[in-house]
């Protein structure tokens, strides 16, 4: 069944075709590793390492107690080089364990998790984060509060960013294990309903998954929009729900997982396999676009050059999609829990940088595309005087930064930027 998806949003290129028919392959086996202790939403780990120390594949080199975290594991068996601050691809400047990996290892081989009672025991053991970006630790999202239960949970199949396939493959090439953490969250919180929602321009996925389940996990083809894969956009699309404002998608009754978390917490609760490594989509301007199964920690730098290197003259690297995604600076940052893409765009593609003074026409385009209903055009014009009393009252808040009104603007005004001002700011003034 075909579903139709929410109000506004927009019909971006998709640019999928270079990877999407091409098997994900194994990655490059780095020399050595930059393992940060914060790749997650929550409490950062403390490294439980020292300098000198040899650890092996999947032993746990960072933890800490906090609810809202999630241990780190080692990606690769080496020696500890250095504990020292790395900066991300988001800016954040963090703790980081570099690792120089042993020779000739065999990357079949790894320490298995603490045996966990429960499946939120077996996320946490096994350090496993939203794998669609959001690095929200999948043991919190499995211990939903009493006052909230879950009656509906939706697996988010959607990939509606441009460029990234990583999702489409993992769905195509493992939908035994996708059907199955499917199940084990479903059973996990105690729902009575599970969904896997896929944009309807990945039939084999849709047909992929529905060969591989029986009827107790729906299939449902989603229209193909951006941002369908927004967590409360199909939350409306599966349940009709609209999440109201200031509350959390999970007052709806649903929880939503990406696929690829799905498939990582089957593996911990299976195998007891830590997350160590990922599928990342490498594609735009290198020679060998594709899916590399990606050992964490491992530079952007080396990924793409494993990709073949630069295919012609680069405009920007960026982490995740085109969207949503965050500009590279140095290419020597790791790879992370929820680097799901590395896209390279030609100075063509990249759109100019453009300041806050960009003339607003009032020609409502933003508005019309904005899929929370907002008004982008008064909240860029309020964020870029900094009056944070009318943002609040326009809800900057709500805006989930899907970039739909940046892209549609005919005056190419930075208004996600802005929002994104606007937000941090309010945050700063605990609102
Ligand atoms: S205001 Fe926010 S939610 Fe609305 S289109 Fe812009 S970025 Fe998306
Ligand atoms: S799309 Fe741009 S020019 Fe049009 S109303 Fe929005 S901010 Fe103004």
């Amino acid at each position: 069944m075909l579903k139709a998806g929410f109000r506004g949003g927009i019909h971006p290129s998709g640019h999928k075709q270079a990877t999407s028919g091409v098997a994900i392959t194994r990655g490059p086996v780095p020399a050595s590793l930059i393992v940060p202790m914060s790749q997650h939403l929550g409490a950062p780990c403390l490294p439980v390492v020292e300098k000198g120390d040899h650890v092996v594949r999947g032993q746990v080199i960072g933890t800490v107690e906090a609810f809202v975290s999630a241990p780190i594991h080692a990606p690769m068996s080496g020696v500890i080089a250095a504990i020292r601050p790395q900066v991300l691809v988001s800016g954040q400047r963090v703790s980081a364990v570099e690792i120089t990996c042993d020779e000739d290892p065999d990357l079949d081989v790894f320490v298995r998790c603490e045996l966990a009672d429960s499946t939120a025991g077996a996320a946490r053991s096994a350090g496993i984060v939203g794998m669609g970006g959001a690095a929200f630790p999948a043991s919190v999202k499995l211990t939903p509060p009493h006052d909230m239960p879950v009656h509906t949970v939706i697996l988010n199949g959607c990939e509606c960013e441009p460029y990234l396939t990583c999702d489409h493959r993992v769905m195509l090439e493992t939908p035994l294990e996708v059907i199955d953490g499917a199940r084990l969250i479903r059973d996990a919180v105690g729902a009575s309903r599970v969904v896997v929602g896929v944009e309807d321009n990945k039939p084999d996925a849709v047909a992929a998954l529905r060969a591989a389940t029986a009827d107790d996990v729906e299939i449902l083809s989603l229209r193909t929009s951006y941002p369908q894969g927004a967590e409360k956009q199909l939350i409306f699309a599966v349940l009709g729900a609209e999440v109201s404002h200031g509350k959390l998608p999970a007052s709806t009754g649903a929880l939503v997982h990406n696929v690829g978390t799905a498939v990582a917490l089957a593996r911990a609760v299976r195998e007891r396999r830590p997350l160590i490594e990922r599928v990342v989509t490498v594609t735009g301007r290198v020679v060998r676009p594709g899916n590399y199964l990606t050992v964490i920690g491992t530079s952007i730098g080396e990924l793409i050059s494993f990709a073949g290197g630069f295919s012609g003259e680069v405009g920007r690297v960026i982490s995740g999609g085109p969207m949503t995604g965050m500009g590279v600076s140095d290419l020597s940052a790791p790879v992370v829990k929820g680097t799901s893409g590395i896209v390279v765009l030609g100075p063509g593609e990249v759109a100019p940088a453009v300041h806050g003074d960009q003339p607003c026409i009032r020609c409502g385009r933003c508005s019309d595309a904005c899929p929370m209903m907002l008004q982008p055009f008064v909240l860029g014009i309020y964020a870029n005087k900094r009056m944070w009393d009318q943002t609040q009252d326009h809800h900057a808040l709500d805006c989930i930064e899907c970039g739909c009104c940046s892209y549609v603007c005919p005056t190419s005004r930075p208004l996600v930027q802005l929002i994104r001002l606007a937000k941090h700011a309010q945050l700063e003034r605990g609102e």
